[in-house]
C-alpha cells in the first residue's frame, strides 16, 4: 500500500474543488483496507472512504484524514433458492458499469438507477435513488468493515436504517464502516417502474407498453442526458438539496399561496414537494450565476462550478439558495450533499 501527503482532492471530485488530504491512498484488496485502517489509528486520523467524488465538497483547507480510495473491483453473480438473480459487487465498481451489465443479462431491478455517476460502495451511504427506485428496494445485504474494530460483518438492510437520501452510514458509528461490497436482487421477470412521469412519457412516445430493464435504461439515460449537468463538461455533484418531506398541513398552506406547487404522498403521511420546482417557479434559480457557481440551467437543484471557484464560493452560494427557499416558503432545505472538512 503507497501512502502519498498532501495530495490535493479537486480532482477526486466531481465539483472540482477542494484542498489536500493529509494522507492519501488506494484500496485495491481486503488487506489495504486493513493496513489503511491500522495506518489511520498510528496517526490519530480518521479513515475517510472515497468513491468518485460525485455527492461530496471538500473544503479548500482540505481533510485532516487519511483519504482511502476504493478501487477495489469485481462483480459476481448468484441465484437464489427462490430463482432471483443476485449480482454482488465490489465497493471500488463504478455504478453504472454494475447497472449495464445486469441490463445486459436481462436482468431487471437496478434499470431505473441507470447513469447514476460513482461507486458501488457509495451507493448504500445515501440510498441512491431515482426514478421511482431506490438502492434500498434492491439490497440484499452489504458486507463493511469496521475501521475501529478491524472486522468484516455483513449487514441486512434492516441494520443498513435506510431512508430518503439517507442510512447509517452517515451517522455516528456508522461513520466509520467502510463498505466493502453489495448485494442485489435481480430477477428476469421484474415488473418495471414506470410510474414516473418522464419515464411514462418517454415510453408512451415509445408506443411501448411492455418495456425490457434495457427499453427503461434507454428511457432513463435519454433522460438523465436531456436534464442534468454532465459531470465531464462542468463541475457538479448532482442534486445538491434533498426534497422536502413536509406535513400535510404545511403543503396546503403551500397550495394557498402557490396553487401549482406540486407534491407527492411520502412515508409517515408527509408530503414531498419537488425543490427545484421551488427554486424555478418561486425563487427564480435556474440558471443564476455567482462568478465561478450557479444553479443550472436546466435542473437548479444540481449547483454547478463553471471553474475557477473554490469550496467556499460553493458553500456560500448553497447557503444563499437555502436561505432564499426558506424566506420564501418557509422551508429549509437539507443537503443531499456531504461537507468534507472545516467551513466555517
Ligand atoms: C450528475 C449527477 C447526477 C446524480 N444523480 C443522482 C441520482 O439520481 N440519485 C442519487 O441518489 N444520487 C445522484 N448523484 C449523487 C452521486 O452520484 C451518488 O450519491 C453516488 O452514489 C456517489 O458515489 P461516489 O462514489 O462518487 O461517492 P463519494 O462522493 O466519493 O462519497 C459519498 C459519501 O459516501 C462515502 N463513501 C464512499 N464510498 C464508501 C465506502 N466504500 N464505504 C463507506 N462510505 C463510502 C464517502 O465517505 C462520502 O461520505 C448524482 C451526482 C451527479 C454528479
Amino acid at each position: 500500500m503507497r501512502v502519498e501527503e498532501n495530495v490535493t482532492l479537486a480532482p477526486y471530485g466531481t465539483m472540482r474543488v477542494g484542498g489536500p488530504a493529509r494522507f492519501f491512498t488506494e484500496a485495491h484488496t481486503a488487506a489495504d483496507i486493513r493496513e489503511a485502517a491500522l495506518f489511520a489509528r498510528r496517526h490519530d486520523l480518521p479513515l475517510f472512504p472515497l468513491g468518485s467524488g460525485s455527492n461530496i465538497v471538500v473544503s479548500d483547507e482540505g481533510v485532516h484524514a487519511v483519504v482511502l480510495r476504493m478501487a477495489t473491483r469485481g462483480t459476481a453473480y448468484e441465484q437464489t433458492p427462490h430463482g432471483d438473480a443476485i449480482v454482488i459487487a465490489a465497493a471500488g465498481e463504478p455504478w453504472d458499469g454494475v447497472v449495464a451489465e445486469t441490463v445486459a443479462r436481462g436482468l431487471g431491478g437496478l434499470e431505473n438507477l441507470s447513469l447514476i455517476p460513482g461507486t458501488v460502495g457509495a451507493v448504500p451511504v445515501q440510498n441512491v435513488g431515482a426514478y421511482g427506485v431506490e438502492a434500498a428496494d434492491r439490497i440484499i445485504w452489504v458486507e463493511a468493515f469496521d475501521a475501529e474494530r478491524l472486522a468484516h460483518f455483513v449487514m441486512t438492510p434492516e441494520e443498513c436504517a435506510f431512508g430518503y437520501r439517507d442510512s447509517i452510514f452517515k451517522r455516528g458509528g456508522g461513520k466509520n464502516l467502510i463498505i466493502t461490497r453489495v448485494a442485489f436482487r435481480l430477477r428476469k421477470d421484474h415488473a418495471p417502474v414506470t410510474e414516473y412521469a418522464d419515464i411514462a412519457r418517454y415510453l408512451a412516445d415509445m408506443k411501448n407498453s411492455n418495456p425490457s430493464p434495457a427499453d427503461i435504461r434507454d428511457a432513463v439515460t435519454a433522460i438523465r442526458r436531456a436534464k442534468l449537468p454532465d459531470p465531464n463538461e462542468i463541475g457538479t455533484v448532482g442534486s445538491f438539496f434533498k426534497n422536502p418531506l413536509i406535513p400535510q398541513a404545511a403543503y396546503e398552506e403551500l397550495k394557498e399561496r402557490f396553487p401549482e406547487c406540486p407534491g407527492f404522498p411520502a412515508d409517515g403521511g408527509l408530503v414531498k414537494v419537488p425543490l427545484a420546482w421551488i427554486l424555478d417557479h418561486i425563487c427564480g434559480m435556474r440558471g443564476l450565476k455567482d462568478g465561478a457557481v450557479g444553479a443550472h440551467e436546466r435542473q437548479p437543484l444540481a449547483l454547478v462550478h463553471y471553474g475557477g471557484g473554490t469550496a467556499r464560493s460553493v458553500r456560500a452560494f448553497s447557503e444563499m439558495v437555502r436561505n432564499k427557499v426558506h424566506e420564501k416558503t418557509g422551508i429549509m432545505p437539507e443537503y443531499e450533499v456531504s461537507f468534507v472538512g472545516r467551513f466555517d
